[in-house]
This record gives structure tokens, C-alpha cells and sequence, in this order.
């Protein structure tokens, strides 16, 4: 018989437990700049918990981060030196600043090269078949900031630790488009002035609308129409 004298997942929601604190206009997050621009204004304006289950997540996302960490800077491997594994960062752009610490990037140093290397678990490799846009778009944002113009996307089972490695091109018109989404979250935000629901006039985004929280109010304040699904 098992006696249940721990309730873990009670632990474990305890210990990932965080404050919900309100983030400022003005102050952006790159994570964030590849999802949809409305889901990031709703964040803004109308903030939520965040719900158990995806602290949970994000929480897998760092233990793979940690381990890859540790791979990369085994003896074991000598043709890949880690340079850096934590990225304290600030970017002041006209009146707002894009900051955070990237927790999923490291660099490392390949034949030769800095490299960096965002790191991103998923729960099936095999069903990767191309680096998803919205990682590109992160990773060529990091590309520019930082100025290393070499990057490449790690995808990690988190079943079974199988892997695939995608190289993305640094090009700088992109960069500057992820900027100008910046900008214009900004604008929005600032004018009080709700963006399009861009998730829902893509067939490949759309799978971010099942995942949001706020998908009952955009629905609600843009109905579905021949343009937006
Ligand atoms: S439901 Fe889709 S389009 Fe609407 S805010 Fe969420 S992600 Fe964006």
C-alpha cells in the first residue's frame, strides 16, 4: 500500500511559487518580442499569474539549459570552449529599453568562432523539422545586440535528451524588423491602442492563439472574419 505522506506536486508548485510583479511600459523583454504583439500588450495592460503548469515548464526550460551548460563545458569536449552562460542585458532604443537576463543563451567558442547557442527544449525532436520563426527571430535579435553575428538554434528532447542543431544566418534587415516590433509595442501601449490579433491571420502562429490566456477577450474584441480566423 502507498501512503502519501508528501504531496510533491504541492512542493514543487510551492517552490516555483513567484510575485506577479506588473511590468512597466517602456521596459521590453526579447523572449517575448517572437509571440504575438497583441498577446504582449494584454500582458501589459491586463497582467495574470502565471499558471502552475507553465512555471513548471519554463522551470524544464532552465534544468535543460543547466544541463546543456554542463555538457558544453565538459572536459569531455574539448573542441567547444564555454565562454558565458548568463546574459545580464540592456538596450536602450529612443525612449524605451529592452532589457532582461537571458537565461536560454550561451556562447561558446567553435573552431575558432563565438557562437550563440539558444537553447530550447522541446517534447518531440523528431516533429522538429526547421527552426521555429519566432526562436529565429529571437536568436537574430540577440545576434545584433550583442554583435556576434554567428547562431545557432539546440533543440533537446526532454524525453530523452536526443537533439538537433539549426545555424541561423545573421541578417541585419531582419534584426531591424524586430526592432521596428518593438517600437511599434511601444507605440500601442503608449497611444492605449489595442494591436491586431497577427496570430490569427497566420495558419503557423495560430497554434499560439490555443496557448493564450487572453484568446476569450481578443476573440471577443475582434470576431472572427475572412481575415482574422
Ligand atoms: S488569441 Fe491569438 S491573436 Fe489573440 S492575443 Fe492571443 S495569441 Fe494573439
Amino acid at each position: 500500500m502507498v501512503i502519501n505522506i508528501i504531496d510533491f506536486n504541492k512542493m514543487i508548485d510551492n517552490h516555483l511559487k513567484r510575485e506577479n510583479r506588473p511590468k512597466g511600459i517602456g521596459r521590453y523583454y526579447p523572449s517575448e518580442i517572437g509571440t504575438c504583439l497583441r498577446k504582449i500588450w494584454y500582458s501589459y495592460k491586463f497582467p495574470q499569474d502565471i499558471q502552475p503548469e507553465l512555471l513548471k515548464v519554463f522551470e524544464v526550460g532552465n534544468i535543460m539549459h543547466d544541463f546543456v551548460v554542463k555538457v558544453l563545458k565538459s572536459e569531455k569536449n574539448p573542441e567547444v570552449e564555454l565562454l558565458k552562460s548568463e546574459f545580464p542585458f540592456q538596450h536602450q532604443l529612443n525612449d524605451f529599453i529592452i532589457s532582461g537576463r537571458i537565461d536560454n543563451l550561451i556562447l561558446v567558442k567553435m573552431a575558432n568562432k563565438s557562437v550563440l547557442v539558444e537553447v530550447k527544449s522541446t517534447g518531440n525532436v523528431d516533429m522538429v523539422t526547421k527552426p521555429a520563426p519566432h526562436n529565429a527571430m529571437q536568436l537574430q535579435l540577440y545576434m545584433h545586440l550583442l554583435d556576434i553575428h554567428d547562431g545557432i538554434l539546440l533543440y533537446v528532447d526532454k524525453r530523452n535528451l536526443k537533439s538537433k542543431v539549426y545555424t541561423v544566418p545573421y541578417n541585419e534587415e531582419e534584426a531591424k524588423k524586430i526592432l521596428e516590433r518593438f517600437q511599434a509595442l511601444h507605440d500601442h501601449l503608449k497611444e492605449d491602442k489595442l494591436p491586431d490579433p497577427e496570430s490569427r491571420a497566420d495558419q503557423e502562429k495560430l497554434w499560439m492563439c490555443r496557448l493564450c490566456e487572453y484568446r476569450e477577450k481578443c476573440y471577443k474584441e475582434t470576431v472572427r472574419s475572412a481575415k482574422w480566423m
